[in-house]
This record gives C-alpha cells, structure tokens and sequence, in this order.
C-alpha cells in the first residue's frame, strides 16, 4: 500500500506526465493539472537519447515512439528544414563525417557532401545547405520534391570556425570560440559595494 493515496501534480510537461502514471500505477489517486489549454511539442522529442527511451519503455509508449521516430546507428547532428520535410545531418557511418539530406516521408536519403562535410544548416527560405567541409563553407542546392541535391559551390572561408546559423540574407553565422583567451582572475572581495560602485546609484525613475 502506498503511504500516500491522493496527488496532485502540477504541469503536464513530460516530468509531471511520467509521474503521474506512475503514481497512478502504483495505486495513486492522481489528478494532473496544466495551465496551458492544449498539448504543445516544442522543444521535446527532437533527440531523444538512451535514458529518455528507457523511461518510455517504462511507461508502456516505446513502440509508438520507435514506430513515429527515426533512429539512427551512427553518431550525428540534425538539423530540419524551414517546413519540417527534410532532415540535413551529419553521419560518419562511411568512416568520416559527411553531410546528407533525408526526406521524413519516405526515409529516402542522398549524400550532399562529395568530400566530407559537417555542421550543416539550412538557408532560411530551406532551399539549400550550408556546411562546412575543410576550412570551406559550402552550399547545396536542394530539390525537395526529388530529393536531387546540385553540386556544392564554395560560399567563403569558415577556417576552424563553426558555422551555427544563417541570416535572411545569406550570410553565414561563425561561431569562433573565444577570441581572447581570458588569463587572469578577478576576486572582489567585498562583491556587493563593488557592483554598486561600478553601477552608481539606482535610477530614481526606476520601478520600486
Ligand atoms: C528549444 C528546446 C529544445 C529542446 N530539445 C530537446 C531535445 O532535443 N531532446 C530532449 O530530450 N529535450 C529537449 N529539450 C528539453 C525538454 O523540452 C525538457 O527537458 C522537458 O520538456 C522538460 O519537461 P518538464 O515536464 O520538466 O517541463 P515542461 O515540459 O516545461 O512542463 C511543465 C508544464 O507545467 C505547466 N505549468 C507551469 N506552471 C503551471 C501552473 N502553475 N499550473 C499548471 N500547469 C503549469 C507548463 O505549462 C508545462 O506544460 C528542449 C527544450 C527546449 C526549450
């Protein structure tokens, strides 16, 4: 017998969901409850990774999940077109990374990189893939009714920079690291008059 027999769970995001049927399972009266008026996906599912999956399993869903999800061998990086169709991904499955397109409908898949490739991204009007090969940035034209990808023309110099984004206008967000190296250390030991010295007095406009 459970020490508890009515819950009250609060939110029904994955957490609340997950706890609640297993309270229930475990002879829990449970009422969940959520502020929001209907289900919403965003941010959940994208990959989900060996712990996750060992708790659908838990919870009886695994095989709809395997069944509505793709799953992958090898070690990769996804990234979805503007209207969710086609996945660009990076797989080193041929013993090095290369960057291909998949169609979600059918699974159907072809290579965009001819000579290796990785992080790619979409353009934003999803008509083509941008991704690093080398110190190059690349990019593919993408047919997405057929699948057929054109030859990659060569858009600019990447260098060991990651390329994370792509504007509306074309240019390439490059993510370079830390561009000067931090070597010292600050203590303030007396923090809090510090940040009032370094900030000044309040605002006497400011809210209260
Ligand atoms: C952009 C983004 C991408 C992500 N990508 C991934 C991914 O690829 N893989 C992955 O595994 N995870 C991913 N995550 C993380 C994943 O979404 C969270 O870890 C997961 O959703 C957390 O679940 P939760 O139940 O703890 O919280 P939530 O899903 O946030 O659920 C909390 C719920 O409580 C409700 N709530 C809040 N206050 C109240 C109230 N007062 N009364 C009633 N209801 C209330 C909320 O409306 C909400 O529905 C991503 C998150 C984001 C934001």
């Amino acid at each position: 017998m459970p020490a508890v027999h009515t819950v009250l769970v609060v939110g029904s995001g994955l957490a609340g969901t997950a706890a609640a049927i297993h309270l229930a399972d475990h002879g829990v009266t449970v009422d969940l409850i959520e502020i929001k008026p209907d289900i919403a996906a965003i941010g959940s599912g994208i990959t989900l990774q060996g712990n996750a999956l060992r708790e659908l399993r838990k919870l009886g869903v695994w095989e709809a999940v395997q069944a509505n999800g793709y799953s992958y061998d090898s070690l990769g990086l996804r990234a979805p077109n503007p209207d969710g169709t086609l996945l660009a991904y990076q797989s080193d499955e041929a013993g090095r990374w290369d960057v291909y397109v998949q169609r979600l409908a059918d699974g159907r898949r072809t290579i965009v990189s001819t000579n290796g490739g990785d992080l790619p991204s979409w353009t934003p009007d999803g008509s083509s893939i941008v991704f690093r090969a080398g110190s190059s940035l690349l990019r593919a034209q993408v047919q997405a009714d057929t699948l057929t990808v054109r030859a990659a023309e060569r858009v600019g110099e990447a260098g060991t920079a990651r390329p994370i984004g792509i504007a509306p206008d074309g240019r390439v967000l490059l993510d370079r690291g830390s561009v000067d190296e931090q070597t010292t250390a600050v203590i303030a030991l007396n923090w809090e008059q510090e940040i009032r010295r370094l900030l000044g007095p309040p605002s006497a406009r400011m809210p209260r």
